[in-house]
């Protein structure tokens, strides 16, 4: 006998004795025990019909709870037998398909699953089935009043029984949010991949530079195309080693970016432009032009620089090649100007002479002696020489200018040239006491070229030779050099040249103004220039400032 029976038994003793129905001197001793035992035992039951009541309210309370934790859970519970029925359904899930228990239990659970996802669920269910104790599917369910929903089931089989218990959660948001994310991800890596190849596709070379290590973070891969230099070593590249791609003027500057780049900010520029040149490993300099900002963390801390270089050579030696073009006009201008005044002078001069001579010549004719008409004529006839010499240079240049300048190629003996030369230029070199020496000989050196164009040279330069010397000497002679090339050079000891107008004074109408006033427009040596570019030959100078020139003409035969 259990314990719990004794005390039941010592508490109907008890009752009996209180209500004073045991008295042994009213019943014989073996009906007073039974009639005892019956008392006690009807007490017992009693009592134990009381703790019945007590034990069944227990129950009923906690089964209460259950069905109400059961139907009132925060997910859908669903029973299903093994043909997919469902056998019992929670108030939660029909609610959230808007549906009774009586329209739900009874049906295949099939009914409720999207048809996209029937497949998706029938293999979850196959795998309960099978004997998986727990199995897990994210599938689309619903209902005739309710449009699809996200749900993840949880099924779990119970034990030891053929029923499957499958918990339901909405996971609609989290779907949707699931598949926004997705979305996001998907356009940022096209975006991505769209910038990488805009990246990859330009000629600018885009990189992020660490600000403290100044070691580059990322290189745009066409580096390759702008230094010769290839991504991976770039990427390598130390600091010391990325100012061997900078010149040395600009070195300073490109450390200073990240001072200068934090200052800009202070004045709300966002990004700094530079330019500066470089040079390739393969040692080509370049001008690059350069865009830098800067790029702060999220606490607004400095981390890189963001810059781009854009290859900007060939802009650069345009804008030279303008700033000549610009500089040559304005040389233009001004040599037209001194030209013009310059050609007023040369035509007035002789013409003056002209006119003023025959007018005295005519006045009182008859009154003049031979000797001074002679002398008077001779002036106008040197007057007449220089005009026509000077309007002969100005129709070859301008022949010159419209290529209507044709070559006529003689046979002609070159010694004979520089002799008939001496006899014209001896009496003025006579004049100026200069002593003209022609250093050739006698002998003949025929050769085939343009007669003409070789003498206009040729007087050209002796003609300077006499106007640029004041004393000493003026010396030329000819040969031929390597069998083809006709050389010949006329030196002077004249007034010479600085070193600075060498070469412009074979430009049209550039003269070296060395004294107020000079004979002359500044033609001469620009016709000789233009000869030898038609003959495809070549005019040196050799000059000391002070002490004299010599000029050497090379013609290809
Ligand atoms: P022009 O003699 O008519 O001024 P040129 O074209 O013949 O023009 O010569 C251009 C300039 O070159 C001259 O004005 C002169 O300053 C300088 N020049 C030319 N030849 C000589 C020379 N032999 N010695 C010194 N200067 C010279």
């Amino acid at each position: 006998m259990d314990s719990g029976f004794e005390n039941l038994r010592a508490k109907a003793l008890e009752i009996l004795s209180t209500k004073g129905m045991v008295d042994a001197s009213v019943w014989g001793n073996d009906v007073k025990r039974l009639v005892e035992e019956l008392s006690i035992h009807q007490i017992e039951l009693e009592y134990q019909n009381e703790e019945l009541i007590r034990v069944q309210a227990e129950v009923q309370k906690a089964s209460e709870q259950y069905v109400d934790l059961f139907d009132n859970a925060p997910v859908g519970h669903l029973i299903i037998d093994e043909n997919h029925n469902i056998v019992n359904v929670n108030n939660t899930f029909v609610k959230l398909f808007m549906l009774t228990k009586e329209e739900v239990i009874g049906n295949e659970i099939e009914n409720y699953i999207a048809p996209l996802f029937k497949d998706t669920f029938y293999h979850f269910y196959k795998l309960l089935q099978k004997g998986e104790v727990y199995a897990q599917v994210d599938v689309k369910m619903r209902s005739s009043m309710r449009a699809d929903l996200y749900v993840r089931i949880d099924g779990i089989k119970q034990p030891d029984s053929k029923l499957f218990r499958l918990a339901v959660s909405n996971i609609s948001v989290q779907k949707r949010l699931e598949e926004q994310l997705r979305k996001e991800t998907e356009k940022v890596i096209k975006r991505e991949s769209q910038f990488r190849q805009i990246i990859e596709r330009s000629s600018d070379v885009f990189y992020y530079q660490n600000i403290i290590t100044r070691r580059f973070e990322y290189v745009s891969p066409n580096v390759n195309k702008l230094l010769g230099v290839s991504h991976n070593e770039c990427m390598d590249l130390l600091p010391m080693e990325q100012l061997e791609f900078i010149l040395p003027p600009f070195r300073e500057a490109y450390n200073a970016l990240p001072d200068e780049l934090q200052q800009a900010e202070i004045y709300n520029q966002n990004a700094i432009v530079k330019e500066f040149q470089m040079i390739t490993k393969q040692d080509k300099v370049i001008w690059v032009k350069g865009y830098y900002s800067l790029i702060r963390d999220m606490y607004g801390q400095p981390i890189q620089i963001m810059g781009t270089l854009h290859d900007i050579t060939s802009d650069k030696e345009y804008e030279e090649k303008l700033k000549k073009a610009k500089d040559k006009a304005e040389e233009s201008d001004m040599l037209k100007s001194s030209f013009l005044a310059n050609i007023s002078h040369e035509i007035r001069t002789p013409l003056n002479s002209i006119i003023g001579f025959s007018d005295i010549i005519l006045t009182d004719y008859d009154k003049k002696s031979e000797f001074d008409i002679k002398k008077y004529m001779d002036i106008i006839l040197k007057s007449g020489i220089r005009l026509l010499s000077l309007i002969n240079d100005i129709i070859f240049v301008s022949k010159l200018d419209s290529r209507q300048m044709k070559v006529v190629k003689t046979e002609f003996d070159m010694n004979q040239l520089l002799l008939d030369s001496f006899d014209i230029f001896k009496p003025e070199a006579d004049d100026k006491h200069l002593v003209l020496r022609y250093l050739g000989d006698n002998s003949p050196m025929i050769i085939i070229s343009d007669k003409e164009k070789i003498t206009t040279c040729l007087h050209n330069i002796l003609k300077n030779a006499l106007k640029y010397t004041n004393e000493g000497f003026i010396e030329y002679a000819a040969s031929i050099e390597a069998g083809n090339v006709l050389k010949f050079y006329v030196r002077d000891t004249g007034i010479g040249i600085p070193d600075d107008k060498k070469m412009m004074i074979f430009d049209r109408f550039s003269q070296v103004k060395q004294t107020n006033f000079m004979e002359g427009v500044g033609l001469g040596l620009s016709i000789v220039k233009g000869t030898m570019e038609l003959l495809g030959g070549e005019v040196t100078l050799d000059s000391e400032y002070g002490k004299g020139s010599m000029f050497t003409l090379y013609i290809p035969l």
